[in-house]
């Protein structure tokens, strides 16, 4: 048996001290903290790395702090297009979405599309029409309106710019949400869910629904949930070069993390970070912003939640 370990992110970013009420950090804290209770609890039980990323992701999702399901950003058309991925490190099984409108969990809807279709990514209306074949949840419109999201996306759209999540306050913040866990039977997972950039173009995806960039998770590696600037995510294919580094040239997790986030992305531009985790229960949380909204929990140790560079 082995021990289980659970990390969690809401998002990388200009995160400062200085813009930050202890009222927000509270907030955030609490809801980090509940995210990782609810994966720590299936994991406690015997569950799997599967169902603890999967719960953890959605605890994220119906919090409007985050950028996922209830809190995502608007699109340049006043539209929230949702993306979301998940994959099994046992069999690289994986499921993803990406620009789906209505889904209340989107993550659970890429789990139904690698459990219940014969395909990895659906998009669009195709994967609405696949949600209501599965009974997905659907929410009105109004369920994603959230008022701070509002003024973020009319600041952009006055400025006619296309923005990640946040960077219109001063505070800049790409708010995806994501989870990795490595389960008692020594199975990880990976799951990352976002509503992408305030302003984007309708259509416009980013790393999280594309497997290898955003989300990866291989049982012979590691588990890794990324969150950034997609563009640079997906040209470095993040998830998988960690992977790779680790596979093919023998590094540890951490010393691959270094490599990709602190190196690789920062040459080409790309902000962000990520969260990873191997099947020792190694857990690395690296990042190139200036802070990024995280927690993880290993099996009989007190938790942890950051969100600045300690
Ligand atoms: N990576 C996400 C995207 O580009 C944004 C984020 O991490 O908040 O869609």
């Amino acid at each position: 048996m082995k021990k289980y370990a659970l990390a969690i992110h809401g998002g990388a970013g200009t995160i400062l001290r200085s813009s930050m009420t202890l009222e927000k950090e509270l907030s955030y804290k609490n809801a980090l903290q509940l995210a990782i209770e609810t994966g720590e609890l299936i994991l406690k039980n015997g569950g799997t790395a599967l169902d603890a990323v999967e719960a953890a992701v959605m605890s994220l999702e119906n919090n409007p702090l985050f950028n996922a399901g209830k809190g995502a950003v608007f699109t340049h058309d006043g539209t929230h297009e949702l993306d979301a991925s998940i994959m099994s490190g046992i069999d690289l099984s994986a499921g993803a979405v990406a620009g789906v409108r209505g889904i209340k969990n989107p993550v659970g809807l890429a789990r139904a599309v690698m459990e219940k279709s014969e395909h990895v990514l659906l998009s669009g209306a195709g994967a609405e029409a696949f949600a209501k074949k599965v009974n997905a949840e659907f929410m009105p419109d109004d369920y994603f309106f959230v008022q701070m999201r509002y003024e973020q996306w009319q600041q952009a759209k006055a400025s006619d710019s296309i923005v990640l999540d946040h960077t219109v306050n001063p505070e800049k913040k790409f708010g995806t949400v994501g989870a990795v866990a490595l389960d008692m039977n020594g199975n990880l997972a990976a799951a990352t869910s976002t509503g992408g950039m305030t302003n984007k173009k309708h259509g416009r995806v980013g790393d999280t629904p594309i497997i290898g960039s955003g989300t990866y998770a291989n049982n012979a590696t590691c588990a890794i949930s990324c969150t950034g600037h997609g563009e640079f995510f997906i040209r470095s294919v993040v998830a998988h070069d960690i992977s790779c580094l680790m596979a093919y040239k023998g590094l540890s997790l951490q010393e691959a993390c270094e490599v990709v986030v602190m190196d690789k992305l920062v040459k080409i531009g790309g902000e962000g970070g990520l969260i990873a985790l191997n099947t020792m229960g190694t857990i690395v949380l690296p990042f190139n912003s200036e802070g990024m909204y995280r927690a993880s929990v290993k099996q009989g140790e007190a938790s942890y939640i950051g969100i600045y560079k300690d």
